[in-house]
């Protein structure tokens, strides 16, 4: 079988993997027959139907390891507004097009294919590395991630969770920088309509680099305003961002505001989903800026992200996670969860140096 990652992906995305489709269990089942092709033991676990995740693992010497997290589950469709089949792999003018190109079937084809060659190299790394491809990211993660982290042994001792979330090259200016992900934004429901007390952007800053989720250079980006380029709008970085839906508001906050300082009336919550603390994990950015370095002249830009994705259940679980899938800065993202999806070669050929050299160093020194 040919494992390089342009030919693992091609094959993911042929295959249907939208939530509810028995695809999604070819697909685990194709992953499950690489692995077993080089000898790495996996498990497959599928605690409900057409939701199964694959959890594998190379040990290590030490009894830790780093989790290489992505999903193959991809968001819906609509086939007429696609200018390609959004399930046909079609290559053009050097980009890949498929629904799930972006989110996620690159990261899990870079993980596989990483997976492979280290396990064909035989060499025994210091600590274990155990792959995580979950199924149900798109409708919530319960029966995916956050199943797995409470019923398999895999993953238990883990120094970082390697996932989805960030990579993406904004401009400050003339100087590149790439996101992230330390953080998303937790999700409150409540009753009636809500009016954010006026808290100070300096402040705020201030306070998620305290908490470990943004860098220095968080807070300067945060001081100008965007340029006209790709560019993350300053709203991000505001204390709630607030939907309305008929009788309810629905408040996306900074994970480090808690619901009293934001003066959330606790008798109007009917719904709350928290996205737990960063847990250290912004101890592992120099790492990741080295493997950055060596291929592009950028600085990482470490950001909270409005979405919402597994990574919340590591980090509620107390395990640190960083959402780092870096891409050319000609490929446009707009086409995740929408239209015309795709990924050029040029992403797929950084994102997989940058993130094998990210592993190499974590893995074996
Ligand atoms: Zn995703």
């Amino acid at each position: 079988m040919n494992n390089s990652t342009p030919a693992l992906l091609r094959t993911l995305l042929l295959m249907d993997t939208r939530e509810g489709s028995p695809e999604i269990q070819k697909a685990i089942e194709f992953v499950a027959d690489i692995l077993s092709e080089c000898g790495v033991r996996y498990e497959i676990v599928c605690p409900v139907k057409c939701a199964p995740s694959i959890v594998a693992h190379i040990p290590g010497k030490s009894g830790k390891s780093i989790v290489l997290c992505a999903h193959m589950d991809t968001a819906d469709f609509d086939k007429t507004l696609w200018h390609v089949d959004p399930l046909g792999a079609v290559c053009l003018k050097g980009k890949m097009f498929g629904r799930g190109a972006l989110d996620c079937k690159s990261l899990c084809a870079v993980w596989l294919s990483l997976l492979t060659q280290i396990a064909n190299s035989k060499i025994v790394p210091k600590h274990g590395i155990t792959l995580l491809i979950t199924s149900d990211e798109e409708s919530g993660g319960e029966w995916g991630a956050k199943w797995a982290l409470n019923n398999t042994q895999l993953l238990n001792d883990v120094m970082l969770v390697l996932s989805e979330g960030g990579g993406y090259p904004v401009y400050q200016n003339s100087s590149l920088l790439y996101t992230v992900q330390c953080g998303e934004r937790g999700r409150i429901k409540i009753q009636g309509e809500y009016d954010p007390p006026k808290i100070s952007r300096q402040e705020l800053m201030q306070q998620g680099v305290s908490a470990g989720f943004y860098s220095e250079k968080t807070v300067e980006y945060s001081k100008h305003a965007p340029g006209k380029a790709r560019h993350i709008p300053l709203k991000e970085f505001d204390a709630v961002q607030c939907e309305r839906d008929n009788k309810y508001t629905i408040i996306y906050k900074l994970p480090f505001l808690d619901n009293y300082k934001l003066e959330i009336d606790p008798s109007r919550i009917i719904e709350s989903v928290e996205c737990g603390k960063t847990n250290g994990a912004i101890k592992f950015l120099p790492t990741l800026q080295r493997a950055l370095t060596k291929h592009m002249d950028a600085q990482l830009l470490p950001i909270i992200t409005p979405g919402y994705s597994d990574n919340r259940h590591f980090r509620n679980a107390g395990i640190p996670v960083l959402g780092f899938f870096p891409l050319s800065i000609d490929n446009g993202i707009a086409g995740i969860h929408g239209n015309d999806e795709y990924i050029t070669q040029q992403s797929l050929d950084l994102a997989e140096a940058v993130l094998s050299e990210i592993v190499n160093t974590l893995a074996f020194q």
